[in-house]
């Protein structure tokens, strides 16, 4: 399942040159984003980056200033939201607090004139879905976060739209159920064969559930890619810093040879990489690297190029792994984690112990500022 990579692929959802404006702000630039059918799409990026907005004009609450917006091949100019085959679960969940489970997701099916049995069907089967058969007769107050986050969820799908727009959908939700509905929600996703888009700033999240993440900054898309792609070869600082925890290393190329670059830091540390751009020597560069890329050993690794040493700053045990904060000689402190179950050494490294940290010329990304 990879459409994207299909040219003959028609997108299902194409924004065409969006550009949306509130007076003279620009909230979103000139944007161009094309999304497939069945796709779980993310839009992640920092407060105020336009995701939102995005969001909005696509379910028809804001028109676009320039640009237009297609789903199924259809322009959606002048179309007013409740004609769209779009429906959009808030943040806030809205649910009426004096009506029913059952009423509240009926609500829209009974505005629409279906005929009550029919809406009695459709209601039990997603009060089914949703793992709620129990609880159709209790009222909001009566759930806990987790079980009115699933009412906001079935009465948004009540209505079969082809896309679901989720806004920051699991932002109330405490670290372990928020885990648990994300995997909820792909499987509900995937059941239903629904398309997707959900607004973001948590990169966990995005990466946990999405197909395809864009990240925006600044009423653009920076990147756009699987969550493996935009993790793995980020393209910018920007992106390998929000996603993530990263390294870099700033410094100048001294040496160019068929796909590999020597890039020199002011303290004399040579970073060897491999990299698909092109680059020339003189010109700055920086050198990308995930914590857990980074191997430290207790004895100066051979060859002296991608290594440094350092001291032992700040340990911080996680279970899983550990993470370790080193200060390099030159006075950089870089972040190193090791997988407790395959750790390598013996006895684990000590507070103010002289390490060296080292890597694999494959192991990170040159990025172009
Ligand atoms: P957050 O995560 O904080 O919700 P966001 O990326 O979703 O951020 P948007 O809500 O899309 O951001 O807003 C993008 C920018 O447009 C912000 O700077 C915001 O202040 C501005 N903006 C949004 N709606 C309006 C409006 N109705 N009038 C004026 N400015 C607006």
């Amino acid at each position: 399942f990879e459409p994207w990579n299909d040219p003959n692929q028609r997108p299902y959802i194409a924004f065409e040159n969006i550009t949306k404006k509130f007076g003279d702000f620009v909230a979103v630039k000139d944007l161009t984003l094309h999304i497939f059918q069945r796709e779980f799409f993310a839009l992640l990026g920092g407060s105020g980056c336009g995701k939102s907005t995005l969001l909005r004009m696509l379910a028809g609450f804001e028109n676009p200033t320039e640009g237009q917006i297609l789903l199924d091949g259809e322009n959606m100019s002048g179309v007013p939201p409740y004609k769209r085959p779009v429906n959009m679960m808030f943040q806030s969940y809205a649910l009426f607090p004096h009506m029913s489970v059952e009423k509240n997701i009926a609500f829209g099916l009974k505005q629409d004139g279906m005929a009550k049995s029919e809406i009695d069907d459709r209601v039990n089967n997603m009060l089914k879905l949703v793992k709620l058969d129990q609880f159709g007769k209790r009222k909001p107050h009566q759930l806990s976060g987790g079980q009115r986050q699933r009412v906001a969820l079935a009465r948004s799908i009540a209505k079969r739209p082809k896309v679901l727009l989720l806004d920051e959908p699991l932002g109330a939700l405490d670290k372990k159920l928020r885990e648990e509905t994300q995997f909820e929600l792909m499987d509900l996703q995937q059941d239903l064969g629904l398309t997707f888009v959900v607004v973001t700033h948590d990169q966990e999240e995005a990466m946990t559930m999405a197909d395809r993440i864009a990240v925006m900054d600044v009423g653009r898309i920076i990147q756009i890619g699987t969550p493996a792609e935009i993790y793995e070869a980020p393209k910018s600082e920007f992106v390998a810093s929000f996603i993530g925890d990263i390294n870099i290393f700033r410094g100048e190329v001294t040496a160019v040879k068929g796909g590999v670059v020597d890039i020199e830091t002011p303290d004399g540390m040579v970073i060897r990489s491999e990299t698909p751009h092109a680059h020339a020597t003189g010109e700055k560069a920086s050198f990308a690297i995930r914590p857990e890329k980074l191997r430290v050993s207790r004895t100066r690794p051979e060859g002296g190029i991608n290594a440094a040493s350092g001291e032992v700053w700040d340990i911080g045990y996680l279970g899983d792994m550990t993470v370790f904060h080193i200060k390099l000689k030159s006075g950089d402190v870089v972040k190193a984690s090791l997988l407790n179950a395959v750790r390598t050494v013996e006895d684990p490294f000590s507070y103010d112990e002289e390490i060296w940290v080292s890597f694999a010329p494959d192991s990170g990304v040159v990025l172009s500022n």
